[in-house]
């Protein structure tokens, strides 16, 4: 890594620790042609083509420099490039593979907000994300449809507080750290007014790939929450944590953030019980603790990622022989029409 480091000024950028997070995401790789380039690999390498480059139109390659710079250089395998560089057999279709695999669209309660299960609710804030993670159950969502902005979100405001069941409220998406410091403090200051919310949780991706994401600005909004706010972070493998990362979660838990993680099972990624033991090695020394494994939702162009669930059981199984109790995520299905997560060990 280090000649390529030396040689390639995007990576010596966002090593350096000196852009913002919307500088970040505005020099984003959307071309698979310059992150092969950047690792030295083949500008053909399964099965992209150097012509076209967009080998999926609908979900194009997206990923910043700042997760780049955690891939090693002329790894064909590596667990990180994996995620992120599509495949030709993305385009294969499999059977038992759908556009609404998890009955996301039969649970909207008013647009934009998801009530699946009892006492939590879920805002969906916009359909950006910061990385396109090529497994992603909603890389087939309709975000066009979704309220993006304050004035839209008020809809969904107005059911939460008229519904007393919902205790919590999720913000996820896409990914709600896309959003503007701005929007997220107006969206805190309405669930403040709201009492019968009682925890606030946030799902991104975004801290991860970005981690200078977590920045004074948002720091102010989590100190604005008049309730205890909780972090799911989505890692999974333990390369993606490195220095920045670790202190960018430093400082959610100086603000006392209680920090989680969910991680998908994928092929060749992470389905071995070393590189999970060491993922929660390194979560566990982040201060973040794992909560959930989920088996790979059946998305059309993710086939080639699934892990059969007898083998997510039986590495999950021995997982548990080598490690703390609490460092082992509970593995899960999300299964349409169940009334929670549905536990497969
Ligand atoms: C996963 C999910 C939740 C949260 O479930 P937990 O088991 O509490 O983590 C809430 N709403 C929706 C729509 C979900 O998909
Ligand atoms: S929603 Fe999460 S998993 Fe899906 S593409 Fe966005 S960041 Fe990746």
């Amino acid at each position: 890594m280090a000649t390529i480091l030396a040689t390639n000024p995007h990576l010596v950028e966002a090593t350096s620790g000196t852009r913002t997070w919307q500088e970040a995401v505005r020099c984003a790789i959307r071309q698979a042609q310059t992150l092969l380039s950047a690792l030295g690999l083949p500008l053909d390498l399964y099965g992209n083509e150097p012509e076209t480059s967009a080998t999926n139109h609908k979900f194009p390659l997206f990923v910043p420099w700042e997760f780049v710079a955690r891939m090693q250089a002329g790894r064909a395998d590596d667990p990180l490039l994996l995620q992120v560089l599509p495949r030709a057999s993305e385009r294969l279709d499999a059977p038992g593979f759908a556009s609404d695999p998890v009955g996301d669209l039969d649970s909207e309660v008013v647009p934009g907000l998801l009530k699946k299960y009892r006492s939590r609710a879920l805002m969906v804030t916009t359909g950006r994300c910061a990385v396109h993670c090529r497994y992603c159950f909603r890389r087939e969502f309709p975000y066009d449809e979704v309220p993006k902005s304050p004035a839209a979100w008020q809809v969904a405001i107005d059911a939460i507080a008229a519904d007393e069941t919902v205790e919590e409220v999720i913000l996820s998406g896409g990914d709600p750290l896309m959003l503007a410091d701005s929007s997220l403090k107006w969206l805190v200051t309405q669930l403040n007014a709201i009492p019968h919310v009682v925890r606030l949780r946030i799902h991104s991706r975004t801290l991860v790939v970005i981690p200078q994401r977590i920045c004074q600005e948002l720091l102010e909004w989590i100190d604005l929450a008049r309730m205890p706010v909780v972090m799911v972070t989505h890692i999974n493998h333990p390369n993606e944590i490195d220095h920045a990362l670790r202190s960018a979660l430093g400082r959610l838990r100086d603000r006392r953030v209680m920090l989680l993680n969910q991680s998908v099972l994928l092929r060749d990624i992470n389905d071995s019980v070393e590189t999970l033991r060491q993922l929660s090695t390194g979560l566990l020394s982040a201060g973040v603790l794992p909560y959930y494994l989920h088996q790979l939702d059946r998305v059309r162009g993710a086939a080639h990622f699934e892990v059969p669930i007898e083998e997510g059981r039986r590495i999950v199984s021995e997982l548990r022989t080598q490690m703390s109790g609490y460092g082992v995520p509970e593995y899960v299905a999300e299964i349409a029409g169940q009334a929670s997560k549905t536990p497969l060990t």
